[in-house]
């Protein structure tokens, strides 16, 4: 499945807020954002003063980019998951925001797994887990409330893991999400809930955006 693979903080500064895509780094003072909180590029910073009032258009645009960079997903997949956002029933921006939520690398995010999506991306692919025993190493498998999620017996036994299992008591993990940490299983509890997802998205532009 392709991805993003250009500068991660540009998308940052392109949005004009910190969207965690750098695990520990983003609480960092090295975060791009403390330093050069401006958009990228040669006129971002006089770019920064000239603004005018944003269109219609341009919040809706921004938005939805900004949720595409948050959980690492193009475009064409991004509009696959609104297409099913649609058929199912409820509000179509909630329904969206549970898709990408319910995505494999981001529960193993979510579970403290790894430090950022991009991270849980590609420790899945290279195959360190197993979803309900099976060896799980596509990203953008949509899990169901029962799913279990666990790390790989061999994997268990590489520094990462080790090293994890010891800090991982201390991570926040969701109401909708249940972890083992002794046994490093992951379970998902249910689908969460428009208050258990980031309060910052406003799901309700990206769907002005593709209802033009
Ligand atoms: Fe964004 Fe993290 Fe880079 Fe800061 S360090 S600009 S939050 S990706």
């Amino acid at each position: 499945m392709a991805r993003y693979l250009g500068p991660v903080c540009k998308l940052c500064r392109r949005e004009g807020e910190k969207l965690f895509l750098k695990g520990e780094r983003c609480l960092s003072a090295k975060c791009a954002l403390e330093r050069r909180a401006y958009p990228p590029g040669m006129h971002g910073r006089e770019s920064q003063f000239r603004r005018g009032r944003a269109s219609e258009y341009s919040l809706q645009l921004r938005e939805k980019q900004k949720v595409r960079r948050i959980y690492g997903v193009l475009e064409r997949q991004f509009r696959r998951y609104y297409k099913e956002a649609l058929r199912r029933k409820g509000l179509t921006g909630e329904n969206l925001l549970i898709i990408l939520e319910s995505r494999l690398d981001n529960v193993v995010y979510r579970l403290g797994f790894a430090s950022s999506r991009a991270q849980a991306r590609q420790l899945v692919q290279h195959g360190h887990f197993y979803l309900n025993g099976r060896r799980a190493t596509i990203p953008s498998m949509l899990l169901k409330p029962g799913d279990e999620i666990s790390v790989r017996p061999q994997s268990r036994q590489l520094k990462y893991f080790k090293d994890l299992a010891k800090v991982l008591d201390e991570k926040d993990v969701p109401n909708w999400l249940s972890l083992d940490t002794t046994n490093l299983l992951g379970r998902v509890l249910n689908l969460p809930t428009r208050e258990e997802i980031a309060p910052s998205i406003n799901e309700h532009l990206i769907v002005e955006y593709y209802s033009r």
